[in-house]
Formats: structure tokens, C-alpha cells, sequence
């Protein structure tokens, strides 16, 4: 059903297979009024989505039983894949829906969903942790009872997860999900952690959930803002559905690819869609529902471009390097980023070993970079010498190539055998000479004066590489350059700071 292509951090490229055709990841899936279209389901296609997302309830409802042989993809005006939402977030919207999970069921296969979700029970953003847990028992009883009356097994049902704040009934409530054999998951993002921007609480919410279930496909509701789209699929989502393109667009806010602005506060538009060829004056000039419209056409451009600009850098190996200049759209989501070195582990396992093109360091962020951590822990499995010498390492890659380390060798003379050669190298700490062309020790690249504005987080590691190294002497090379980190270095090794000559003698 799922396949995985390429990865990069926790991201993926995937081809989901659906009954309504295969459709790649990441992708994003536009909301779609079951009858009430200001973007009409057909230009949505033309714009580039393959998917669209549909409220299973309201569709019913609005056409009763004629919708089951007229079905969905008819029904809306969509002929690519159609996943379908259950009503649960009526139910935290207007209070209860008079719906069963059976019936949800019955009306989904009947409708013929390409991509169904189960009737849940929305947690929303409470912090009573009794009303939250209700939410997951509730979830977790009416997928059971869900599971019961499926028919059709062409249909990708999807099951929720819920559990809001509280990564432990988010973990448990996936938990249960997979032991129900549901292989694609959908986490409920509360509307109002992506209005108030709190990405950090979506980061630990979408990890817990992650943290369960890392292979099967995965869908975050509600996920569509420019900047949250790098996020979700750097965290391992594979899709997401919004409605924020229509939203937005009733609002008068017009999306940039770093957030929205109000139309009224435009002096210019930074796009080049066909919508904003017209210009800003015939925009404004628009009736409201012309303008809403063209607004939503726009703004479902600039999701387009997002998804794609993501994944682009995931296929390049970049998805890492594109976060980090996403982050300086917003502090919530620099935090945010920040945060996923916390979770180091599980963005590891899809960052390859090995890319095409070499590492770009910016900052201290870039000390939690999964290739960064990687190093830090292969190099406690290297073999290691007796005595240990520390250079700065210097523009000359690889190491053992460089002019430092002729001189080096030329010093020790015979005894060069008893010492491990090492250099210092932000942000990844201590290289020892022998895997300095091991990627990416040498391909990389750091602005001047990396080292001076990274030096307090480049020290702990290489305390740790040399308290466990056990060497019986260190000695800290000054080759002239990088005086006071070098002093720095050897007050906090307790080691002795020579230059070549009294490295000769040493
Ligand atoms: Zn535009």
C-alpha cells in the first residue's frame, strides 16, 4: 500500500496506493466543501492536487442515500483520490453529531472513499488530562467497533489519533490503532496549536505519535500553512489536509511563502501566479466573493509551490538545510526546529549515510543536525592510540592531506605511531585523521568565524571523546591560528598546548 522512495530526516518520498490511483508524498490535500465550492474541485485538480480531502457527514447529509450510487468523486466534481473526514471535528464544532461509527462506515463505502477516516473523538487542546483520556478511550472504542462492520478492503481506512497535549495518550492511543491492524494513522492537530502558532507542542504531538508508528503512512489534520508544511514532513507526515487556503481567503489574508498578510496591508504581491499577474489594484477592486475566490486560487499556489520547494530539498538531500531558512520566518517555528534535536534518534534513521553535495552549516542548530550526532557516536567505536594529539583543522580536506598534518608526522618521526591524530572540527567535534574523508568530514562548508560563535557547544564533545578515549597524554597543537579557543580547549582537557617544535620534543 505505502512505499518509501527516499528519505531524508524523518521525511519521506512515498507512493500511497489508493483505489482512485497512486498518489505521491508528501502531499497535500486542499478541503472541499461537499456542495459549497468557492475553488471548484476541478480547477484544484488543474492546479496540481492529486488529492482532496471531504467531509464524509456533510456530504451525506446535504445528499442523502442518492450519494451512495452517485459516490464521492462524482458527488464533489473530482476525478484523482478522495479521502474522506467522518464528521468528528463537527462533533467538537457544534457538539454532538447524531452519528454511529457504523453508520460512518456504511456511508463511506457506500460514497466509495479512496481514503477513509474513522469516526473519533477530538481531544482539542484541553489540559484536563481525565477529559483527554475519555477523547482516547472514546477513539479507541469506536475504531473497534468500526473495525467490525468494514467491507470493503479496497478502501485505505485511516484510523485518528488523539490524545492532545499529553504525548502519552497520543503514543498509547497509536498504540492501540496499530494493534487494530489500521496501517495509515491520522493524528488530530488542534486547530489551535497551528493558530497560535504554538509549532513546539505539534512537534512533540506529531514525535509521540511518530515514535509509535515510524513506517505506515501517516496524516496530520490541518497542517496547511507555508510554514508549517517543511515541519510536517521533515516530522515524517505524509499528508495533511487543510482548509487554510479558503480560510485565509474569507479572512482577506493573502499567503507569502512565510506566512499570511492582510490584503488591505499589501503594497505589493510577491507572487507570480496567475492571480497575482492581474495585479494588486484589480484585486482590490474585486467583489468580495470574486476576491475570496482569486484569493484562494492564490493561496493554493503558494501551498503547491511549499509542498513541491519541500520536497525538492527532501530528494536532495536538504530537507535539514531548507527547515533552518524556514525558521527565520517565525520564532515559534525557529523553537520549533530547535526542539527536533530532541528527537535525533528518529530523524537519524532517514538521513542517509551518504549525499551528493556537501553539508552547509550555518549556526549552533546545526550542533543537532542527525549527520552531526551520527559522527559524535561512531567515534566511540574507532580504535584509538595511545597518546592523542589536537589540531585545529583547518580548510584542507581531507585532513590527512593537509600541510598541519605533514608537519605533524615530520615532529613525531618515529613515535608518530604511538599517538592518534585528531582534529577539531565544528560542529561535529573531534575527526580523527584516519575518516576524514569519510562523508561528510570534508564536504562541508561553514561561514568564517564558525568556530569562535560555536565554540562553548564544540567543547563538551570533545571532553567526552577524550575522557573516553583513556590516553595516557594529550596535547593540544597550537599552530598559531585560534589562540584563545585553543587555550580554552587545553584549561578544559587539563592538557598541555605545544607548538611543533615542542611537539618534537614532547
Ligand atoms: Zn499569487
Amino acid at each position: 500500500m505505502f512505499e518509501v522512495k527516499e528519505t531524508d530526516l524523518a521525511g519521506r518520498i512515498g507512493r500511497l496506493r489508493t483505489k482512485g490511483g497512486t498518489l505521491e508524498t508528501p502531499a497535500l490535500l486542499p478541503v472541499i466543501h461537499p456542495y459549497r465550492q468557492e475553488v471548484e474541485a476541478g480547477l484544484v485538480k488543474e492546479l496540481g492536487f492529486e488529492a482532496v480531502m471531504t467531509n464524509a457527514y456533510l456530504a451525506y447529509k446535504h445528499y442523502g442515500p442518492e450519494l451512495l450510487e452517485k459516490g464521492i468523486h462524482k458527488a464533489i466534481g473530482f476525478d484523482g483520490v478522495v479521502m474522506t473526514d467522518s464528521g468528528g471535528y463537527q462533533v467538537l464544532e457544534y457538539g454532538d453529531i447524531d452519528i454511529t461509527p457504523e453508520e460512518v462506515v456504511r456511508i463511506e463505502e457506500g460514497m466509495g472513499s479512496d481514503l477513509a477516516v474513522l469516526l473519533d473523538r477530538p481531544t482539542g487542546l484541553t489540559r484536563d488530562r481525565a477529559e483527554a483520556e475519555w477523547t482516547v478511550s472514546e477513539t479507541i472504542g469506536l475504531a473497534k467497533r468500526s473495525l467490525k462492520v468494514i467491507r470493503r478492503r479496497d478502501i485505505v481506512w485511516v484510523a485518528p489519533v488523539q490524545g492532545g497535549v499529553f504525548e502519552d495518550l497520543v503514543k498509547l492511543s497509536a498504540r492501540e490503532a496499530l494493534d487494530l491492524g489500521f496501517e495509515m494513522l491520522a493524528l488530530g492537530s488542534p486547530t489551535e496549536v497551528m493558530e497560535s502558532y504554538r509549532f513546539d507542542m505539534l512537534v512533540r504531538m506529531v514525535m509521540a505519535a511518530k515514535s509509535v508508528s515510524p513506517f505506515g503512512p501517516f496524516h496530520l489534520f490541518g497542517a496547511g500553512h507555508p510554514l508549517t508544511i517543511p515541519l510536517a514532513v521533515a516530522m515524517g507526515c505524509d499528508t495533511f489536509d487543510s482548509a487554510s487556503y479558503i480560510l485565509y481567503a474569507k479572512d482577506g489574508r493573502y499567503m507569502t511563502d512565510w506566512g499570511t498578510v492582510r490584503l488591505e496591508e499589501l503594497n505589493y504581491l510577491p507572487c507570480s501566479c496567475p492571480v497575482c499577474s492581474k495585479g494588486l489594484e484589480e484585486l482590490m477592486e474585486m467583489d468580495e466573493e470574486e476576491r475570496v475566490r482569486n484569493l484562494a486560487i492564490h493561496n493554493l499556489y503558494v501551498l503547491k509551490k511549499e509542498v513541491e520547494a519541500t520536497k525538492e530539498a527532501l530528494s536532495e538531500g536538504r530537507l535539514w538545510e531548507y527547515l533552518m531558512l524556514k525558521a527565520r520566518a517565525h520564532p515559534r517555528l525557529y523553537q520549533a526546529v530547535k526542539l527536533l534535536s530532541d528527537y535525533v534518534d528518529m530523524l537519524e534513521d532517514g538521513t542517509p549515510s551518504f549525499k551528493p553535495r556537501a553539508l552547509f552549516f550555518f549556526d549552533e542548530l546545526d550542533y543537532g543536525r542527525p549527520e552531526v550526532v551520527r559522527h559524535r557516536r561512531r567515534l566511540n567505536w574507532m580504535r584509538k592510540r595511545e597518546k592523542l594529539i589536537l589540531a585545529l583543522g583547518t580548510g584542507e580536506r581531507p585532513f590527512y592531506g593537509s600541510k598541519v598534518h605533514r608537519e605533524i608526522l615530520k615532529a613525531l618521526g618515529d613515535r608518530a605511531g604511538e599517538f592518534q591524530i585528531s582534529f577539531i572540527l565544528p560542529p561535529f567535534g573531534v575527526v580523527p585523521v584516519e575518516v576524514s574523508d569519510v562523508y561528510p568530514l570534508s564536504q562541508n562548508e561553514a561561514p568564517e568565524g564558525y568556530l569562535e560563535e560555536t565554540a562553548k557547544l564544540l567543547i563538551p564533545s570533545i571532553r567526552e571523546y577524550v575522557e573516553s578515549g583513556g590516553f595516557s597524554k594529550v596535547l593540544v597543537l597550537d599552530t598559531g591560528s585560534g589562540g584563545e579557543f585553543l587555550s580554552a580547549i587545553s584549561s578544559a582537557l587539563k592538557a598541555e598546548l605545544v607548538d611543533l617544535k615542542g611537539l618534537a620534543q614532547a
